[in-house]
């Protein structure tokens, strides 16, 4: 089929309005579900230009486990464009943010020297019943994205959970952090045996999710774990 000439494009716009996932406004001709002023405006961390020893993300592994690289796209800011993203991604089955998203952080870490980093992407899991209920995970659409720019294998169902966990919202620190310890399994050994191992997810708060990912990684054979996440929240 031939693509349809702009002035229907436009048309079928007038009719089904594009709007962008960042801040609703209508999308112009080229803008592909974020538009050219969200993807200007968004508050990019930067932390994979900074060294190791500066980057504020890392140092929240310190003296926990060995996190190769430690990356977030985004600040996770309250009601704005980000918190506004993660919300059509994790809510509204708009799992575009997350492949667009994947797709522009992955270019961002080829410029910055991370073309070979990593083996293997390897999305924090959701439990089988929370995958059953929204129907999808919202971290593999971000882990299809980055493995589309960066030329790398990824595997939904390489970690999975061993138990069910409650909400974390009601709970104080330590205990969220006996909440997730051992929630995690290896699921397919081979898989990740000798690996360089990036492990992906929405949103940082505590770490104590992805560290939890990093350690059964690690116990099955990884060679080594990184993480990366959309957006991360500052402490
Ligand atoms: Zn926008």
């Amino acid at each position: 089929m031939l693509p349809l000439p702009a002035v229907l494009t436009d048309f079928f716009s007038l009719i089904f309005p594009r709007v962008c996932l960042g801040c609703e406004a209508s999308l112009g001709r080229g803008e592909e579900h974020i538009c050219t002023d969200c993807r200007a405006q968004l508050p990019y961390t930067d932390y994979h230009k900074l060294p190791i020893a500066e980057n504020p993300l890392a140092q929240r592994f310190w003296g926990k486990l060995p996190v190769r690289h430690s990356l977030s796209y985004l600040r996770f800011l309250r009601h704005g464009r980000v918190q506004h993203l993660l919300h059509q991604l994790k809510y509204q089955g708009q799992q575009d943010v997350g492949r667009v998203l994947g797709r522009w952080y992955g270019h961002e870490l080829l410029e910055a020297g991370f073309a070979s980093a990593f083996d293997l992407i390897v999305p924090v899991p959701l439990h089988p019943r929370k995958l059953a209920k929204r129907g999808y995970n919202q971290s593999d659409s971000f882990a299809e994205g980055l493995a589309t720019s960066l030329g790398c294998a990824w595997h939904a169902a390489a970690l999975r959970r061993t138990s069910y966990t409650d909400s974390q919202t009601r709970k104080n620190r330590l205990q969220r952090w006996q909440n997730v310890a051992a929630v995690f399994e290896v699921a397919d050994t081979s898989g990740v045996l000798g690996k360089r191992v990036l492990v992906v997810d929405d949103v940082l708060t505590t770490g104590a999710t992805l560290e939890a990912c990093a350690a059964a990684l690690l116990a099955a054979g990884a060679f080594e774990v990184s993480i990366a996440t959309i957006a991360s929240a500052d402490r």
